[in-house]
């Protein structure tokens, strides 16, 4: 079974109520077709490191994963016990985690279940689709924009109409979901980004060859503990998305990761086989933070 919405929201109500002293949700903006997106939070500590998943419809495996890192996180907070050898109890008092599982809950909706012929969106989602399935090529959000392509960071047109993917937009931050996450990003004064997609088990830590003080160091530690590799992206990859943005205007450590390798999306059951090395992964980010 994929991970759309409704079971995000059924997992995000599981553990808010079964640990309501330690984790909260709040709502960081609502999506094309109004649906909430959430946000989690976990520890009070003065660093603040956000972790974003599902910019893409088709890479919902980011959230299956970052849900379940929240809930182990949590439970050895509650047991008191080492997660891969680090003190959580120490990294939740130092840093004040920010999870946006599912930033474009309209897109993984349309990748996992289609459009219903009753949804006002069928018609415009059918002809911008065209021949192809929605379960094999949709990434963008219910307009046709592909958010990870509308930041405000060195944007341009690379496809210049509604699409399932790389369609930017008409212009930077057009869309309600890259709006929601940078006005949080900007009132909240995050400390560093690590955005989730899928695949080829690599790591971006640049953007247009800028990098902020501690990136390539940050980015070296995270390979190391994850096996994945530290890329300078070219081409398509290399402009108006989140850590480009994040980089750009802060000057701060935003990455890029792609988890797990094959084709889009990934199986469900790949989650066990990527968790482990993105688990380390982020701890390794919480230590450097
Ligand atoms: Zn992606």
């Amino acid at each position: 079974m994929c991970y759309d919405y409704k079971r995000l929201n059924n997992d995000i109500k599981i553990l808010t109520e079964n640990y309501p002293d330690l984790i909260s949700v709040f709502s960081i903006g609502e999506s094309v077709m109004k649906k909430e997106i959430p946000c989690l939070s976990a520890g009070n500590g003065e660093k603040k490191l956000l972790l974003i998943g599902s910019h893409h419809g088709l890479e919902y495996l980011t959230s299956a994963f970052l849900m379940r890192f929240l809930a182990n996180y949590t439970v050895r907070l509650i047991t008191g016990s080492r997660y891969f050898g680090h003190d959580v109890n120490a990294l939740f008092k130092k840093i004040t985690l920010y999870i946006i599982p599912m930033l474009n809950p309209d897109g993984v909706d349309i990748a996992v279940n289609g459009i219903d012929i009753t949804n006002p969106y069928h018609r415009r989602l059918i002809s911008i689709v065209g021949i192809h399935s929605f379960n094999q090529v949709w990434q963008a959000n219910a307009s046709g924009v592909d958010i990870n392509h509308n930041y405000d960071a060195n944007w341009h047109m690379i496809v210049e109409r509604p699409a399932p993917s790389k369609f930017g937009g008409p212009h930077p931050e057009s869309e309600p979901e890259t709006r929601a996450v940078v006005d949080f990003v900007r009132t909240s004064d995050i400390d560093m980004i690590l955005a989730f997609h899928s695949q080829g088990r690599e790591i971006y830590y640049d953007f247009d060859g800028m990098t902020a003080m501690r990136s390539e160091e940050i980015a070296r530690r995270m390979a190391e503990e994850s096996g994945y590799a530290m890329v300078q992206p070219t081409g398509t990859a290399a402009f108006g998305g989140c850590k480009d943005w994040f980089i750009k205007e802060f000057g701060r450590e935003g990455f890029t990761i792609e988890i797990g390798s094959g084709k889009n999306p990934l199986p469900m059951k790949m989650l066990d086989e990527v968790y482990d090395e993105n688990a380390k992964l982020v701890l390794a980010a919480m230590e450097e933070i």
